[in-house]
């Protein structure tokens, strides 16, 4: 009796297939890591390989460094594979110490680490099809966010702060000077909890947040590097932020174990959020306007198979000047459904999308406004040689650069 949702077809033997869902995949380097979707599979793969586990660690990825990958596997990030046999059966997992517990400093997320550099060739099959989605509680096309219906005007000064946390995102906006909304509320993977736990004091959050200065905190997509500090917030910490938006394509344990964290404490005031229908299936990922106060407009995309490209894009607008958080959705969505929305007038500042990794081709970008300002590359550490430099190159014609692993924390008046 399997309890999860994979497609029969794909599922054959229940009892020996491991289904996994990959989370990072880096092919040059040989780097992935992957979750389960349910907690289920998780202890059936300690089980069967009698690997130690503390009762109530809620840990769940695995990381695999060193993979010698066959040129016949095609993995996509945010979908789902069986684990090979080799790996499993060939493999020694090392369990990651217990956090508060080791001598050695913990990762929050990963249970196991694999270094794979010993067996000869994996080979992953094709992907399976999961369907055990998270119920949302918001499908419509409007999203009421109490905080957009106060008073913003677009005389106000706002102010984006991007946070250098690593490989990830974590953006602050201001208004009139204070502290309103945390887009994506994310660090780099590569973290360990003490790490995390240093970013929380150096940013004074647990302090704004018992201010409760942070009406409404937004998360763009279900990608670790976009809402891993969640992990490091107490219970009473969450309760004081006074809206969160999310989508409901939480897939991995992790995500899922955060989503009901949130939902625990939060209430009605967390807001799952269901990608809009595509119209038909040939039709474009489209960004909709779901909700905006003249300076603030938010997005929401379109299912997809892609996370990256169906989540919560930001949109800022002063007299002045406006801005795009586009977390890792595509230029061209950005173009095609965000631009017409900001006047063309104004100077356009951006948070490069993706870390400045692929995020398909820039077309109008460079040309659209009348003035560009600052693009910011949040990025860090990493494997795929993010910031890309060719897109770099072409940015930088057009727009200022500045990089979080260089200038530290960014600041963009608006
Ligand atoms: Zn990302």
């Amino acid at each position: 009796m399997e309890k999860y949702i994979y497609d029969k077809k794909d599922v054959t033997d229940p009892q020996d297939q491991i289904p996994v869902y990959i989370e990072k995949f880096d092919r040059m380097n040989g780097y992935l890591v992957v979750d389960f979707s349910e907690q289920e599979i998780l202890q059936k793969f300690i089980k069967r390989y009698d690997l130690q586990y503390a009762n109530g660690d809620k840990r769940s990825m695995l990381e695999i460094s060193n993979l010698n990958i066959s040129n016949t596997s095609h993995l996509r990030e945010g979908s789902h594979y069986l684990l090979p046999k080799e790996l499993l059966e060939e493999g020694k997992w090392m369990p990651e110490p217990l956090i508060n517990n080791d001598i050695r400093d913990a990762s929050p997320i990963f249970a196991y680490r694999l270094n794979a550099s010993q067996i000869p060739s994996i080979t992953f099959g094709k992907a399976i099809r999961y369907t055990g989605y998270y119920k949302p509680n918001y499908t419509g096309v409007h999203i009421s966010i109490p905080f957009l219906s106060q008073g913003i005007s677009i005389d106000d000064k706002l102010k984006i702060i991007v946070r250098n946390v690593g490989q990830g995102n974590w953006n602050e906006i201001y208004i009139k000077d204070n502290k309103k909304i945390i887009y994506d509320f994310g660090a780099s993977i590569r973290y360990t909890q003490t790490q995390l736990d240093g970013l929380i004091r150096k940013y004074k959050i647990d302090k704004i947040l018992y201010d409760n200065s942070v009406p409404l905190m937004i998360i763009s997509h279900w990608d670790i590097d976009h809402y891993m500090m969640l992990l490091s917030l107490s219970d009473s910490q969450i309760k004081s932020i006074g809206m969160i938006l999310c989508m409901d394509k939480a897939i991995s344990q992790t995500a899922k174990n955060v989503l009901s964290t949130l939902q625990k404490n939060l209430g009605t005031r967390l807001s799952i959020i269901s990608a809009s229908e595509r119209e038909s299936r040939r039709s474009s990922l489209k960004l909709h306007l779901v909700g905006s106060n003249k300076g603030i407009l938010l997005f929401k995309g379109t299912q997809s198979s892609s996370i990256n490209k169906s989540g919560l894009v930001l949109g800022l607008q002063t007299k002045e000047a406006c801005a795009v958080l586009p977390a890792d959705h595509h230029y061209s969505q950005i173009e095609k459904d965000v631009f017409p929305h900001l006047n063309k007038n104004l100077t356009y500042n951006m948070v490069v999308p993706h870390h400045c990794g692929n995020a398909g081709r820039i077309s109008s970008t460079l040309t659209h406004f009348r003035k560009n300002g600052a693009a910011v590359i949040s990025v860090g550490k990493n494997s795929y040689h993010h910031p890309f430099k060719i897109i770099k190159n072409q940015l930088s014609t057009a727009f200022s650069i500045q990089q979080t692993n260089i200038s530290g924390d960014i600041t963009i008046m608006l």
